[in-house]
């Protein structure tokens, strides 16, 4: 039996008085590509984010790859052996965000060498081969020189798609990444996360409000409501045969 790429034990997080996350646990094989769905606010986004070591837990564990995400300093400040801890997890994990978070002062090119050149000291050579690479597989090549403001949504979102992807990650976590954009520039970009999902032995997890296309990508979808995993399945069982209420009510209201 495989280990699980990310296993998660029983976590909370809280913002002030505020639980979002309640005792949630997760595994997820090498691999996955899971589906997260549900209300918005019941904590979707805050997996993701913490996944990313962009948010702290305030209990739990996360294993990646057996390996503790999280050394918890008993005084909750971080030393500098935890910092050299998370960078060097994070270069596992890319991220994509709804509103593209590309660096505004530089060129498509630079934005995807950065993080290789900054954390793995890539030479600039070898970083622009395989950042032409990627932006070729997002069909962005011809645009390497252009400026984020000179792209659609769309293109900008391509663009980010292969900025995460030029660490070479081992997991992608996508947030609600279409859901910023004109619906005539939806396509291109889940046209590229299929490519990336068929093509790849990526482990992937998508937080999306596109339930067509949830149900195509995923291996497994997980609905979630105020920071529990409610019912997870096959994408075939919990759209056409949902088992709890809460899961029934929430696709009524969206499908
Ligand atoms: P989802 O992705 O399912 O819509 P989120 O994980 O984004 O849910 O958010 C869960 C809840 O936590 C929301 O009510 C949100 O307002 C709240 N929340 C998220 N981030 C913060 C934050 N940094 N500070 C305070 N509240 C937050």
């Amino acid at each position: 039996m495989a280990e699980p790429i990310i296993a998660i034990d029983g976590i909370t997080k809280s913002f002030g008085a505020f639980k979002v996350l309640d005792k949630l646990s997760l595994q997820v094989m090498p691999g996955e590509k899971l589906a997260l769905i549900g209300p918005s606010g019941s904590g979707k986004t805050t997996i993701l984010r913490i996944l990313m070591t962009l948010e702290r837990i305030d209990s739990g564990h996360i294993r990646i790859e057996g390996e503790e995400l999280y050394h918890m300093p008993k005084n909750g400040s971080l030393v500098a052996a935890d910092e050299r801890h998370l960078t060097r997890m994070r270069q596992k994990i890319g991220m994509v965000f709804q509103l593209f978070n590309l660096f505004p002062h530089m060129c498509v090119l630079d934005n995807v060498t950065l993080a290789p050149r900054l954390t793995k000291g890539t030479p600039r050579e070898a970083a622009e081969k395989r950042a032409m690479d990627l932006l070729d597989m997002v069909g962005m090549s011809a645009k390497a020189k252009a400026m984020p403001a000179q792209l659609s949504g769309g293109q900008k979102q391509r663009v980010a798609i292969a900025r995460a992807l030029a660490l070479s990650p081992k997991i992608m976590l996508f947030d609600e990444v279409t859901s910023a954009l004109d619906p005539e520039l939806v396509e291109e970009v889940l046209n590229v996360m299929r490519k990336l999902a068929s093509e790849t032995d990526m482990t992937m997890l998508l937080v999306t409000h596109e339930m067509g296309f949830a149900h195509d990508f995923a291996d497994r979808v997980l609905f979630f409501d105020r920071g529990r995993i409610v019912e997870e399945g096959k994408p075939d069982e919990i759209f056409r045969n949902p088992k709890q209420e809460r899961t029934q009510t929430f696709l009524r209201k969206i499908i």
